[in-house]
């Protein structure tokens, strides 16, 4: 389509108002304001929320070593924290029962970290922001990353008011080119921008290995007073996860009576039903968990996936024009399961090579080199160069895996082996008939009957994500091939987009025009913009695009 844009321009274009993009802006504010030999550069903050944190969700344990840097004072500043953690528990679950661990791993250990909601902390620390001086341009969408001759020089924002066939309405408003001196994508997990610049930039991803991800189904919930105490910990690996299968579950102890339970499920499994949401719906009917919500109610739903992987999997840093920061550079600790201090340091950092650059007046690579320097002597290197070989420990089930994390401890991060290869998560599933020869059975999905007051199907559930999209636009679910949905894949792997998505956009309906055949057919207004489907499409035709900005899930308290 032929239209004419509007050309804005900056000097730097922060990507995303998460923890690292909010942290950067805060740090970069702070620093000019304390030296008067640089001028304060232009900066555009954009997120494609609808508010600042209406797209955070984690757990959420927060190690406070990444905001303690950026703000020191920032509980007597008021920033929103649940509670100190007040206990930990580690358990392994069967079926019907649960064996406490009799010590915490050293890694579990939350003393001195604190319980909080992610979206209510984003909020605080946007606040920050803009008493700093910086703008946040909430429901702003890039749609893509601008790269000429190999340098990165700005993003164009989504077009507003197309209708499904990608034709204007009467309310068309095209989107903008961001032209910018340097951009840095704080987009948080499998960002398409991200994705853009690996594409077009194949170098920052040429020698990592590919990323492991979970994607993690979590709910809020209000429970009888007294039921758990605020900052109490709980994590448990087992049940309902099969033993040669990745994931584990928490419970976490919030303020007023509220309690965030959640289940992550490893994106490498051989298992075509995989189903993330029925897994977390199964894992509230455990007797440890159903105690504690017994008599209470859910308030809030939220999905997303995490990058598992670690230090390996870390793309380069920076390119021409290009800083990459937070889940957008893979900076997540696997053996914490923790990012959100790794976000505030890589933002923390960031803003420091901007300073620089800006005082040379030159964002090039080679100045810009100086932000991947900083992290290789940095704390946040050091953390996740110990638990490097982490998640590769389980690649032969939970025991092997519990068993290697021992042997890393003690051999400060190595293991057993080291940098040991691995594909990308959809390779690992198998076809139907490959499952049944590995496993002796078919993939059985397990069913489970919603019970609505303690189990809640996946519609229900996206209904207290608050997630809204405009119905008439572009599906920003693009398939590049529905002969492989509605034939190969049905007959291969049953379809797994119908069991992965936690929120319901895919469907095998009856064809009315092939009797006895199914079709695909997508409802993206559900989508909670978790990415799995992008990430684990056996045959990767499925194509996440950024949809209008403002859109997706509305989370509070998560
Ligand atoms: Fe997640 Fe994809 Fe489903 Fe959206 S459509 S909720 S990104 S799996």
């Amino acid at each position: 389509m032929d239209v004419q844009r509007e050309t804005l321009e900056t000097d730097v274009l922060i990507v995303g108002a998460g923890p690292a993009g909010l942290a950067l802006a805060y740090k970069l504010a702070s620093l000019i304001a304390e030296d008067s030999s640089v001028e304060m550069p232009e900066i555009l903050l954009m997120e494609k929320g609808s508010y600042a944190g209406a797209h955070a969700l984690s757990g959420a344990v927060m190690d406070p070593r990444g905001i303690s840097e950026l703000i020191p004072d920032f509980v007597r500043q008021g920033a929103p924290l649940e509670a100190a953690v007040s206990g930990d528990a580690m358990y392994y679950l069967r079926r019907d029962g649960a064996l406490k661990f009799p010590f915490m791993p050293p890694s579990l250990n939350n003393h001195g970290n604190y319980v909080i909601s992610l979206n209510k902390f984003v909020g605080w620390l946007a606040e920050k922001v803009e008493a700093a001086g910086i703008d946040i341009y909430a429901g702003l969408a890039g749609y893509d990353l601008l790269v000429e001759g190999g340098r990165v020089v700005g993003v164009q924002t989504v077009d507003m008011g197309l209708d499904k066939e990608g034709q204007p309405r009467s309310n068309f408003e095209p989107g903008s080119i961001v032209k910018a001196g340097m951009t840095v994508l704080c987009e948080g997990v499998h960002g398409s921008l991200t994705r853009h610049a690996f594409e077009k930039i194949p170098e920052l991803v040429s020698q990592n290995l590919p990323q492991a991800y979970l994607t993690g189904v979590k709910e809020v919930w209000e429970v009888p007073q007294g039921r758990i105490k605020p900052g109490q910990v709980i994590h448990t690996v087992g049940y309902p996860q099969p033993s040669h299968e990745y994931g584990g579950g928490w419970i976490y102890g919030m303020n007023s009576n509220l309690v965030s339970v959640g289940y992550a499920v490893g994106l490498n499994s051989p298992d075509p039903t995989n189903d993330p949401h029925l897994k977390f719906q199964l894992y509230k009917a455990h007797p440890l968990v159903r105690k504690i919500l017994e008599g209470g109610k859910m308030l809030h739903y939220g999905a997303k996936t995490i990058p598992d992987n670690g230090y390996y999997s870390m793309p380069r840093l920076y390119a021409d024009g290009l800083m990459l920061c937070g889940d957008s550079a893979g900076m997540l600790d696997p053996q914490k399961l923790k990012g959100i201090h790794l976000a505030i340091k890589s933002g923390i950092m960031a803003a420091e090579t901007i300073v620089e650059a800006v005082r040379k007046g030159d964002f090039s690579a080679e100045t810009l080199r100086s932000y991947q320097e900083r992290f290789e002597s940095s704390w946040a290197r050091s953390e996740l160069y110990k638990s490097r070989n982490f998640h590769a420990g389980f690649n032969g089930g939970l025991m092997a895996g519990m068993f290697h994390a021992v042997v890393q401890m003690a051999t400060g991060g190595r293991g057993l082996f080291d940098r040991r290869p691995r594909k990308r998560d959809h390779e690992y599933m198998l076809t139907i008939d490959k499952y049944g020869s590995r496993f002796g059975r078919v993939p059985e999905k397990t069913q489970l009957k919603f019970d609505n007051e303690y189990s809640y199907d996946k519609l229900t559930d996206v209904y207290k994500s608050g997630t809204a999209h405009e119905e008439e636009q572009p599906p920003h679910l693009q398939i590049s091939d529905y002969d492989i949905c509605n034939n190969r894949c049905t007959e291969e792997y049953g379809n797994p987009c119908q069991h992965f998505c936690p929120a319901q956009v895919y469907e095998m309906v009856e064809d009315t025009d092939r009797p006895g055949k199914t079709r695909l057919q997508l409802t993206p207004s559900t989508c909670v913009h978790c990415k799995t489907c992008d990430i684990a499409d056996p045959y990767q035709v499925i194509r996440w695009v950024t949809p209008q900005g403002g859109e997706g899930p509305n989370y509070v308290n998560l």
